[in-house]
């Protein structure tokens, strides 16, 4: 019965907009390009994609530990990390109607040369010279404004995981090879920001750094390698991530970082095409030369310079992903009889924003009170929602919509029988319950296996 379609971006769009994932930022003044702000749900979703990153990725592995950096580091990281010189996208600008692009992906995109690329504006095919444009958002530390006191917010996380590896060597007690994680905010004044949550100036990443011994063989890095690329696989499968739409594609040497030996883009397949959903990267011994660093084995004494394998995943892209796969269209039987379609946003449990919603049956005073009590009892368990607006079908269609798990009804026989009406979202299926059953019940049918 249940019927998947290829849902568009604008389904996405008006979905996440009219039951409050995300919406636009700022707009009481008309917005501000390419800013989304997350609504109750989307930071409760977002929160859960955090959460689960970190239990899979962290918590539960005995290798890696967790830090929590600055945004703005000192300006040497960036002179070091060799981002001041290098952390430049190629900008073109239409000379008719002043587009400005991204010449690189142009060329790329259309498979021509920018002299044969008509404006995506105007239709002119007259592009400046391509000019290189650092994408490092950059602002003062202090009063005054001068050289001294340029900062820059931070176009990755990974770099604290690089200048804080000495602190982090002597306080965790970990030998090589173990992993340093992080989890926040990084800025990029991308040129041609867009596709809804895809591209966007401000992000969150969700990052490793896995340092390992020198490898003598090829073998030896890539068992790391290839490990942390089944674990993102796991991780898209617990997201409910479909799995038919993601494509591991292998960088070619030319267009991968020149100190990088491997990189695997993850991408997926977006009403906008395939394009990059994380990244893989065989990093060698790059970062930690750059800041001048090294390891000293505890057992020999001996020092080097470990070698370091990225794991790299964007918080947004991810959520775009997760409503993708999620999103359902699919038949539904009305009370009289008849059909009637359907959302459905099948989250997984874990993820899912809201686990419960209690929906008195009318707006009887008797009911609301009741409801109300059970939802008071239900909140200290699980994120859960009360509503006592519209019809119950209506109500059901919401929650259906915004991938709450169960709905309780409480209706005028619970004033008789003390029992509620479980629906579960998926089959739809009604199950009573006892009030005094239902924390059991719902705990039961949340189970959580991560
Ligand atoms: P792209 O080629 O799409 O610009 P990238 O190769 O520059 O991405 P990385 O530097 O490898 O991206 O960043 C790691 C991850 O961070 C990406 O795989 C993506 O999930 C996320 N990311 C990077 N840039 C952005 C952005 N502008 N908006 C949202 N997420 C981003």
């Amino acid at each position: 019965m249940a019927k998947t379609v290829d849902v568009t971006m604008d389904k996405i769009i008006a979905l996440a907009k009219n039951r409050g994932f995300i919406f636009a930022g700022s707009e009481i003044y008309g917005g501000l390009a390419n800013s989304w702000d997350l609504g109750p749900l989307g930071t409760e979703l977002k929160k859960n994609i955090k959460d689960l990153w970190w239990k899979m990725f962290v918590e539960n592995r005995p290798d890696v530990v967790g830090i929590d950096a600055n945004i703005i580091m000192s300006t040497k990281v960036w002179e070091a990390s060799g981002h001041l010189k290098n952390f430049n996208d190629e900008l073109v600008e239409c000379k008719s109607c002043h587009e400005r692009q991204r010449g690189d992906e142009l060329e790329a995109d259309k498979k021509k040369k920018l002299g044969d690329i008509a404006c995506p504006k105007c239709g002119k095919k007259d592009w400046t010279k391509p000019t290189m444009f650092n994408t490092m958002f950059k602002t003062n530390l202090g009063p005054v404004e001068s050289p001294e006191n340029t900062v820059y917010l931070r176009p990755e996380t990974a770099q604290a995981m690089f200048v804080d590896f000495p602190e982090i060597v002597r306080v965790a007690r970990k030998k090589l090879p173990f992993g340093i994680a992080q989890i926040g905010k990084a800025f990029r004044n991308e040129i041609t920001p867009g596709n809804f949550i895809f591209r966007l100036r401000e992000f969150e990443q969700m990052e490793i750094e896995y340092f390992i011994t020198p490898p003598k063989t090829k073998k030896d890095w890539e068992k790391y390698f290839d490990g942390w690329l089944k674990e993102i696989h796991e991780y898209l499968k617990a997201l409910g991530v479909d799995m038919k739409r993601v494509k591991d594609t292998e960088v070619a040497k030319e267009n991968r970082a020149h100190y990088s030996e491997k990189t695997v883009d993850i991408e997926f397949v977006y009403p906008f095409g395939q394009k990059e959903l994380y990244g893989l990267a065989y990093r060698g011994d790059y970062d930690l030369k750059a800041h001048g660093l090294k390891y000293k084995d505890p057992e020999t004494g001996k020092e080097f310079v470990p070698h370091v394998i990225e794991p790299s995943l964007g918080v947004e892209r991810t959520i775009l992903a997760v409503l993708l796969s999620a999103y359902t269209e699919e038949d539904a039987p009305t009370a009289d009889g008849g059909v009637d379609k359907r959302v459905v946003l099948k989250l997984p449990k874990y993820i899912a924003p809201y686990k419960v919603a209690v929906l008195p049956l009318s707006d009887d005073e008797r009911l609301v009170e009741l409801a109300k009590d059970i939802w008071n009892g239900l909140r200290e368990k699980f994120v859960a929602d009360y509503d006592d607006t519209q019809s119950i079908g209506k109500r059901y269609r919401r929650q259906d919509e915004i991938g709450t798990l169960f709905a309780v009804t409480i209706d005028f026989e619970t004033l008789e029988d003390k029992k509620v009406t479980v629906r579960d979202r998926d089959t739809m299926k009604q199950d009573r319950v006892e009030i005094v059953q239902l924390v059991n019940y719902l705990q039961r049918k949340l189970e959580i296996s991560h």
